[in-house]
């Protein structure tokens, strides 16, 4: 789970698109994330904070994302400018161009209008409201009153400051493990870097939100970036887990077995192919001799093999009868199956793991043939 602490001002560029840096209004990138974070919130991927100063915010700036709304009326409004210019050069008939522009600008105003008002929703319905303490509201007097981070610059961060200390005091009460990472999002990185290093905390934002781990993004894009990343390695690590889990087994030497605190084991994490002493007894020009046995190959297999981790006693499925087995020394001995009692030794070749178990099965063919 990664938890997003977005700041006003990032709320609201989600709500009308404007890059305040290059002050102009995207056509639908704001659309696309609103989707995305809705998207990835049904997905339990992340949970957004919010508390009770960004609604404070949010409804005070909400005029103010309605300018690209302002705008496009405008134009709109305007709109016998741009015919004036569509009449003079082009010479076809212009009234279906002209109605599909009117249309066109309409839709656009509707989409915007809409658009604020999922913001708004999604806002409220769909992130999670933590709780300003006193004590985190002296905190923050003390902060602005010794001029620390975020107080450093003559600004007023009250705030920011409160989005972020809050989502951090939240989190300090959260269970913390690897599958908990948070980004705080804000275009304001003189307020929090200290203005060299502006794709990190200032030192002392960092001193005061340890021992959580929060990123911190500039931008709302890469923030969605970089979660779905976090998102990716997290699957793969659970991924990988519940497959080890999967290999995992219980050491069955008599050193371990016998241990009464925890219970030694390994994983079954290598696959090592399975070849049988009769077929490499298979002699095309001998097969003759025998003509009334058939003898095809047998079938290509593979079984598990790994180490306890504290013994280092090398186990093995046994090809035969399916139950976990150990080897003391496999590099020496021919040793057999404790269930089932087949026979097997290792054999170093150059197969992907540079060995291979070979299944003693020549005796029952012996026998066999001594039926016969
Ligand atoms: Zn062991
Ligand atoms: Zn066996």
């Amino acid at each position: 789970m990664i938890h997003l602490i977005i700041d006003t001002n990032i709320w609201l560029y989600l709500a009308n698109g404007l890059d305040t840096t290059r002050n102009k209004h995207s056509d639908d990138l704001h659309f696309k994330l609103l989707q995305e974070l809705k998207r990835l919130k049904d997905n339990n991927d992340i949970c957004i904070i919010v508390n009770k100063v960004i609604f404070e915010e949010w409804k005070r700036n909400k005029a103010h994302c309605k300018l690209k709304i302002d705008k496009l009326n405008k134009k709109l409004l305007n709109h016998d400018q741009h015919f004036r210019e569509l009449d003079k050069y082009v010479k076809s008939e212009t009234k279906f161009i002209k109605e599909e522009y009117t249309e066109g600008l309409k839709e656009e105003i509707k989409a915007n209008e809409i658009h604020i008002q999922k913001v708004e929703d999604f806002l409220y319905n769909d992130c999670v409201e933590v709780e300003i303490t006193n004590e985190l509201k002296i905190m923050i007097f003390d902060l602005s009153v010794h001029k620390k981070a975020p107080f450093h610059n003559k600004k007023n961060n009250i705030a920011d400051a409160c989005i972020l200390f809050s989502a951090t005091e939240y989190l300090k009460k959260q269970l913390c493990d690897e599958n908990n990472s948070a980004i705080f999002i804000s275009n304001n990185f003189d307020d929090f870097t200290d203005g060299k290093n502006i794709d990190d905390f200032h030192p002392e934002i960092l001193e005061r939100i340890r021992p959580i781990h929060i990123k911190y993004e500039r931008i709302l894009p890469k923030a969605l970036k970089l979660s779905i990343e976090i998102i990716r390695e997290l699957e793969e690590y659970h991924k990988h887990e519940k497959w080890l889990d999967s290999v995992s087994f219980r050491c069955k030497t008599p050193y371990c077995e016998g241990n009464e605190d925890f219970s030694p084991w390994g994983y079954l994490d290598s696959q090592i192919e399975v070849k049988y002493k009769s077929d490499e007894q298979i002699d095309p020009n001998q097969t003759e001799l025998f003509p009334e046995i058939p003898r095809p190959l047998k079938e290509k297999k593979t079984v598990g093999f790994g180490s306890c981790v504290i013994c280092e006693t090398f186990h093995i499925e046994c090809p035969e009868c399916g139950e976990l087995t150990y080897v003391d020394d496999y590099d020496t001995d021919e040793f057999e199956c404790t269930e089932c009692f087949t026979k097997f030794e290792v054999i170093h070749d150059d197969s992907e793991i540079g060995m291979s178990l070979i299944v003693n099965d020549t005796t029952d063919l012996e026998e066999e043939l001594d039926e016969d």
